[in-house]
């Protein structure tokens, strides 16, 4: 199978497993049992109905909101953990939001590739993630002294979707509850998921603090695309097919890398590989300099 039908595959099916809990569907209602202990890598809200684990954003928030420092840190590992072995290769398989993108982007229209302002807007989402998901929760205290999930309060269109649609749709109550600051979250999902029909992927370009988090590994990640420099003919096709703005041969971006592979199936050359980092093999990744983007 090509890799990007074996990729919307895994997708799909991590999409489907992370929100498996069928009871939760019928009866609106949030499975609290102790798979919630557990992550996934990926973007996928606490608050779905089906949802069977939780999601390391909102649950870093939620510690650094409550200062129990011990649980910090199990946060910090396994961000780091998952992001040493393979960076943002969670944004292009183990994604549902961002696999829900995807599909939305697959819509025919006119496609915007690039516009100016698209490179800075990047940075974007490192001001979210050091804002919301990190300061405010951390600084906006109460009386107890006890932080807010800021991020997925006022901008998580995941959670909105599946926790603040998909939940009160199901929930007559929550229905009742509901008020400004729902409409200003639904604006958000709405104003997304529109603009991913032209762009590809806006969320994860512009603003998701946990693609931020990972794509900081992209360039030390263990497993990751590797350029073979001597096979490399400069035919620029990889750029060309690559959709997140990337110059793999150049090492430019690599942090908004997705891991998606779409670069290396457009090298006529076999250039392109998808290897742990260590050691040279044949024609392996030899200009460390040029390969790292340093
Ligand atoms: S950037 Fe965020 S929403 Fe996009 S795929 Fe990565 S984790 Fe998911
Ligand atoms: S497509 Fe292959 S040969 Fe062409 S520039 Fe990219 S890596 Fe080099
Ligand atoms: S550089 Fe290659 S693997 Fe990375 S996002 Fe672009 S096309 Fe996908």
């Amino acid at each position: 199978m090509e890799l990007g039908k074996a990729r919307r595959a895994i997708q799909a099916a991590v999409s489907l497993a992370a929100n498996s809990y069928v009871i939760g569907f019928l009866k609106g209602k949030i499975y609290r049992g102790s798979l919630k202990n557990l992550c996934v890598p990926g973007l996928n809200c606490y608050s779905c109905p089906g949802a069977l684990f939780s999601c390391p954003l909102g649950g870093v928030q939620g510690v650094i909101g409550s200062r129990q420092y011990q649980l910090s840190l199990f946060f910090i590992g396994f961000f780091m953990a998952v992001g040493a072995l393979c960076g943002r290769f969670v944004c292009g398989f183990l994604c549902p939001f961002g696999f829900l993108q995807e599909l939305i982007h697959k819509i025919p229209s006119k496609k915007i590739r690039n516009f100016k302002g698209d490179m800075p807007l990047r940075y974007l989402k490192y001001a979210v993630l050091v804002l919301f998901v990190l300061l405010l929760p951390m600084f906006a205290v109460d009386a107890f002294g006890q932080g807010e999930a800021w991020f997925c309060k006022y901008i998580c269109p995941a959670g909105t979707l599946e926790g603040g649609v998909i939940l009160p749709l199901l929930n007559q109550g929550l229905r009742a509850a509901i008020g400004a600051l729902y409409r200003w979250k639904v604006g958000i999902l709405v104003a997304l998921l529109l603009l991913s029909i032209a762009i590809y992927r806006p969320f994860c370009k512009y603003l998701c603090p946990l693609g931020a988090i990972y794509g900081l590994f992209n360039r030390v990640a263990l497993l990751r695309y590797r350029v073979d420099q001597e096979r490399c003919t400069q035919c620029g096709a990889c750029q060309r097919a690559c959709q997140m703005g990337v110059d793999i041969t150049k090492g430019m971006h690599l942090s908004e890398c997705i891991f998606c592979g779409d670069c290396r199936a457009a090298c006529k050359a076999g250039a392109i590989s998808f290897r742990a980092a260590r050691g040279k093999k044949t024609g392996d990744a030899i200009n460390f300099k040029r390969d790292a983007g340093i």
